[in-house]
C-alpha cells in the first residue's frame, strides 16, 4: 500500500512538473526558479456584495483602494505606492537603439507587474482591477486578442498601458528580419489602432532574441522605444526567482500572463493574481506603474 502511494506521489509530481513547464512555456527564459509552491492559495473565489462593496476614489493612487475591496478578495492591502518619479529612471531616446532592461533603477520599494499575451479573459479580472486598482502592463499579442480587443479596453481605462508582443507569439531568432520586422510592426499598428495609442514598449516571446542586433533593429523600425524583460515570473501560486536568495528587489518588473484554470491546473486568473499580490505583500513592496517610472522620448 505504501508502495502504491508513493508511486502515485511520483506520478502526481511528474505531472506537476510537466504542467509547470507548460505554464513557464510561454515567457520564461528559462531562469531556473523555485517550483510553485503548493497550497498556498489566498484567493477563495470572492462573494458577490452589494452595492457599495468597493468603493471607488476618483484619482486614488495606485494599489490604494479601500480595505473593503481588498477584504472582498480575501487579500491584506499593499502598501500604496509612492508618488511617481519627477526625474524618471529610465528616459527613452526618439531614434537609436533600443535599449533593453529586466529591472529599473529605483530605491522606492516597488516592483511593476506586467501581464502578457491576453488569452484568459475573464470578467472577474477586471472586475477584481476595478476593485484593487493595482496597476499592470499589458503585453499583447494581436492573433491572440483579435477575438476579443474589447475586452482590455476596461483595464486600458483604469489607466494601464498597451504593449507590444508580436502578431503571433514566435521564436524571433529564427526568423528572418523582414519578418522579426512584420512580427513587431503589425502588432503595432492593430494596438495602435484598436487601442488609440501606440504601444512604447516591446517585449519579444519567451525573452527570446531580446539582445540580437536584428531584433533592435526591428523594433526601431516599427515605434516601440525599449525592449522589456523580467527578473521574475509568475506561475500558479508562486514566482520563479531569477535572484538566487528569490527575493524581490526594488525596481524589478514580474512577468505574469492572461492564463485560466486549463494553463494554471484548474486555479483561475484571479486566484493567480491575488497569489502573486498575496507574494508581493509578504516581502513588504507595494505596485508601481512602469510607465510611471519611463520618460517617453519627447514628441
Ligand atoms: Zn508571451
Amino acid at each position: 500500500m505504501s508502495r502504491d502511494g508513493r508511486s502515485r506521489t511520483r506520478t502526481y509530481a511528474a505531472g506537476a512538473l510537466a504542467l509547470l513547464a507548460f505554464a513557464t512555456a510561454c515567457g520564461d527564459n528559462g531562469g531556473g526558479g523555485a517550483a510553485p509552491a503548493t497550497g498556498t492559495a489566498a484567493s477563495a473565489a470572492p462573494q458577490a456584495t452589494g452595492a457599495g462593496a468597493a468603493p471607488t476614489t476618483p484619482g486614488a493612487t495606485p494599489a490604494g483602494a479601500g480595505a473593503a475591496a481588498w477584504a472582498k478578495w480575501n487579500l491584506t492591502p499593499l502598501p500604496p505606492a509612492p508618488a511617481p518619479p519627477a526625474d524618471k529612471p529610465v528616459k527613452l531616446e526618439r531614434t537609436g537603439p533600443v535599449p533593453v532592461f529586466s529591472d529599473v533603477k529605483t530605491t522606492d520599494k516597488v516592483v511593476f507587474i506586467t501581464i502578457d499575451d491576453g488569452a484568459e479573459k475573464d470578467p472577474k479580472f477586471v472586475e477584481m482591477l476595478t476593485d484593487l486598482k493595482v496597476p499592470i502592463s499589458m503585453f499583447l499579442t494581436k492573433d491572440i486578442v483579435k477575438n476579443d480587443y474589447g475586452y482590455f479596453k476596461p483595464l486600458q481605462a483604469l489607466g494601464n498601458h498597451i504593449q507590444n508582443h508580436t502578431v503571433d507569439h514566435p521564436v524571433m531568432s529564427k526568423l528572418s528580419p523582414d519578418k522579426q520586422k512584420s512580427e513587431v510592426c503589425d502588432d503595432q499598428s492593430a494596438l495602435t489602432q484598436q487601442y488609440g495609442t501606440a504601444p512604447l514598449l516591446f517585449r519579444p516571446p519567451f525573452g527570446d532574441g531580446a539582445n540580437t542586433p536584428t531584433l533592435n533593429t526591428s523594433v526601431q523600425q516599427c515605434g516601440p522605444r525599449a525592449i522589456v524583460l523580467w527578473r521574475e515570473s509568475m506561475q500558479i501560486h508562486d514566482m520563479q526567482y531569477q535572484a538566487a536568495d528569490k527575493k524581490l528587489k526594488p525596481g524589478d518588473i514580474i512577468l505574469a500572463h492572461f492564463r485560466g484554470p486549463k494553463e494554471l491546473k484548474g486555479a483561475t486568473m484571479t486566484q493567480m493574481f491575488g497569489d502573486l499580490l498575496a507574494r508581493i505583500q509578504e516581502q513588504g513592496f507595494s505596485v508601481a506603474r512602469l510607465e510611471d517610472y519611463i520618460q517617453a522620448p519627447a514628441s
